[in-house]
């Protein structure tokens, strides 16, 4: 077989909970067995799983502590072995991932090394690869497990690993294609490999970029991102029981909410879609007949305002220098700090001596860190003022600074509430307000009765 693509090729992920017991991966299977053209199927980690084992990672345990985390795992993943009818042959192998992941878990250096805790990390995927493609053969799909490592390729940011698209697209034609012939080929999502063979990982929420990836790399025609909710909502149902469901959306306008907050698509998964025109659906495994989102280059209608989502945990730095006034160049340092530390910033102010900016601050992650050391730096040349405690709503939609009335109608809606900070993308699709957070769910219903009720 020659590595020439296939006609209408569907890349298919399913989230955390959709691969979260046997039950759930039940529905995945009817979910593939629906649509002849899913040939590679890309899996999160089940439900809770990461989160265990970034527990483990993070947080200095005593071994006892250690073995219990390993057992709730265990628990998670026997429960889906034990529904098997060919146990027999899958349970060694799951063996070997749990005496591997257990010897990373116990590694005495396992808190402090990047590289193990990546490999640790990638863990819940590799097993719940193994223990999906099992369940599809036993609902007579063809299916087999895939090493995405050999495709994925990155570099050695571990934690947070850049994906490179060349060698992507040229393992995925080579290794993939063919086999997609005649099978269906599960594979791990948030997973990858360095060049010297490491494994890495992308990022939590990973692997819808990983789908998005795979289906650049492929060449596919769509993308499904199931998960638990049936679509991407006016804003999180969370927030407000009004939020509803949007038939369509834009890459760009997708793009802006996953990057502004919206927990449904990792920010990065558009970017693939968006270069090589795949189609990408967001639906509920769990309920795949109600429809769900589909998003795509050319919408039927294009709304001003289309969506508000929410970003906790941001700070907002401000750095400032007497001298800026005169000092050609200040802004460049600061921003080059910024970039050596891979830091992307939101929202930006100057004034004459001094800018300020936000950055996203979750807590345990590979950017905290960052901002830390980015902070320390920059302290080096400018007085630095770090304020915490804020959240970002940004609303998404088409023409937002031409359209007149458009940001009228969105600070009258907020009018009762401290605005830190209110930007303009640096495109028409959005604006973004810096509020407390103590605020910020207020300030999203209120904008959710102004725009959408
Ligand atoms: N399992 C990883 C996480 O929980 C990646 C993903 O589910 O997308 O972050
Ligand atoms: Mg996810």
């Amino acid at each position: 077989m020659s590595n020439t693509a296939i006609n209408n090729l569907n890349v298919a992920k399913f989230g955390g909970t959709s691969v979260a017991n046997f039950a759930a991966m039940q529905n995945c299977a009817n979910i593939i067995k629906n649509n002849p053209n899913t040939k590679v199927v890309v899996v999160s980690a089940s439900a809770g799983v990461t989160n265990l084992l970034v527990d483990i990672a993070h947080t200095a345990m005593s071994k006892e502590q250690i073995r219990q985390k390993l057992s709730e795992i265990d628990s998670i993943q026997q429960a889906i072995l034990q529904a098997l009818k060919n146990i027999d042959e899958v349970e060694p192998k799951l063996q070997q991932l749990q005496s591997s992941l257990s010897e990373l878990a116990l590694h005495e250096e396992i808190n402090h090394r990047a590289d193990l805790k990546d490999s640790l990390l990638s863990h819940g995927e590799r097993m719940s690869s193994l223990l999906f493609s099992a369940v599809l053969n036993q609902f007579d799909v063809k299916a087999e497990n895939f090493d995405v490592r050999n495709v994925l390729k990155t570099d050695s940011e571990f934690g947070q690993a850049v994906p490179n698209l060349e060698q992507i697209a040229i393992a995925a034609k080579q290794l993939m294609l063919p086999a997609l012939v005649d099978s269906v080929l599960v594979t791990q999502g948030f997973v990858g490999s360095d060049q010297q063979g490491n494994t890495t990982t992308l990022g939590r929420g990973g692997s819808d970029f990983t789908a998005a990836l795979l289906a650049e790399g492929l060449g596919a025609e769509t993308c499904e991102i199931w998960t638990d909710v049936i679509g991407v909502y006016t804003t999180d149902p969370r927030i407000t029981a009004s939020a509803r469901p949007l038939p369509e959306l834009s890459f760009e306008e997708a793009a802006e909410m996953a990057t502004f907050g919206a927990k449904v698509l990792h920010p990065a998964t558009m970017e693939p879609a968006l270069r090589q025109d795949i189609k990408v659906f967001v639906g509920s495994s769990k309920e795949p007949e109600k429809g769900g989102t589909w998003i795509v280059r050319d919408c039927v209608t294009e709304p001003s305002y289309r969506a508000i989502t929410r970003r906790k945990e941001q700070v907002m730095v401000t750095v400032k220098t007497p001298k800026m006034m005169y000092a050609q160049g200040f802004l460049q340092k600061v921003f080059t700090i910024i970039a050596e530390h891979k830091l992307s910033v939101d929202l930006i102010t100057t004034s004459e001596i001094s800018v300020s900016f936000t950055l996203d601050n979750p807590a345990n992650s590979v950017l905290k860190r960052l901002n830390q050391e980015t902070i320390e730096e920059l302290g080096q040349f400018c007085d630095v003022l770090v304020e915490e405690n804020y959240d970002l709503v940004t609303v998404v939609g088409n023409n937002m600074h031409s359209a007149a009335g458009v940001s009228s109608k969105i600070f009258a809606a907020v009018a009762d509430y401290n605005l830190r900070m209110i930007c303009y993308g640096a495109n028409p699709h959005n604006l973004s307000l810096l509020v407390n957070d103590s605020d910020s769910q207020d300030v999203v219903c209120a904008l959710h009765r102004a725009l959408f009720e």
